[in-house]
């Protein structure tokens, strides 16, 4: 069965309640699968959430996520003894290291729109959201770039677009169909989840990560530096405020 994904419809919802589907033993790990979960699982560069799964005195602390053929895989260890299949549970993620993980992603989802509005066109790539060094990557060239005044200008429409409290919003929709609000569709969108279109005000994103309601939670973003690494572009950021 596949797990639904809550956090796909309800990016904030930080506690919910769920049937427990199997406890299983993967190569020495213990994993939980839930009918429903509120938990991200690693990808599209971000980092997974934490957090506790509860069913009134057992307690299964969640260390690591993982999405699996469409199966959300809650992996850590019980405290209190195991659940059973088909017990009632309740799920708590950690909010602050949820919150971080939000705002990093959308601050490299900004930078993509903050290119757009500058009139760069280079083909966003891979992006890596984590809070050890974030950057997002674009398929192009620096030559014949003054990158340092790209830096300054890319760093202060980042900023001004984050001051204008623009709010996000979701839109389900087939692949087909992503042309006509996004600049930009990837090859490959997975198929074992529900496909899915961010908009930041009228700036599509097709993602399946979590974002802030409105660009204002950002706070502020700092561009670090922008280089050439083969034909990709990387350009670092962090987050301030
Ligand atoms: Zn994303």
């Amino acid at each position: 069965m596949q797990t639904k994904l809550i956090y796909l419809e309800s990016m904030d919802q930080y506690v919910d309640e769920a049937r427990v589907v199997q406890v299983m033993n993967e190569e020495g790990k213990i994993v939980v699968t839930l009918d429903q979960t509120i938990f991200y699982p690693q990808g599209g560069g971000q980092p997974f959430d934490t957090g506790i799964i509860s069913n009134q005195d057992k307690k299964f602390l969640v260390e690591e996520v993982r999405f699996v053929e469409g199966i959300v895989k809650h992996i850590g260890k019980f405290e209190g003894g195991e659940f059973e299949s088909g017990d009632r549970v309740t799920c708590f993620i950690d909010v602050q290291c949820r919150e971080l993980h939000t705002r990093l992603h959308s601050g490299g989802h900004l930078i993509d729109m903050g290119l757009k509005q500058l009139g760069v066109t280079w083909k966003p790539g891979r992006g890596y959201h984590f809070p050890n060094g974030p950057y997002v990557e674009y398929n192009g060239s620096l030559e014949s770039v003054d990158v340092e005044k790209l830096k300054g200008d890319l760093e202060t429409i980042c900023n001004q677009i984050i001051q204008k409290g623009i709010k996000t919003s979701i839109l389900f929709m087939p692949k087909e169909e992503m042309n006509s609000v996004c600049a930009f569709v990837p090859e490959y969108i997975p198929e074992n989840k529900p496909a899915r279109v961010v908009m930041y005000g009228d700036f599509g994103i097709p993602c399946g990560g979590t974002h802030v309601n409105n660009l204002s939670d950002i706070g502020g973003v700092s561009i670090r530096k922008i280089k050439q690494d083969g034909e990709n572009i990387r350009v670092s950021y962090t987050l301030i405020g």
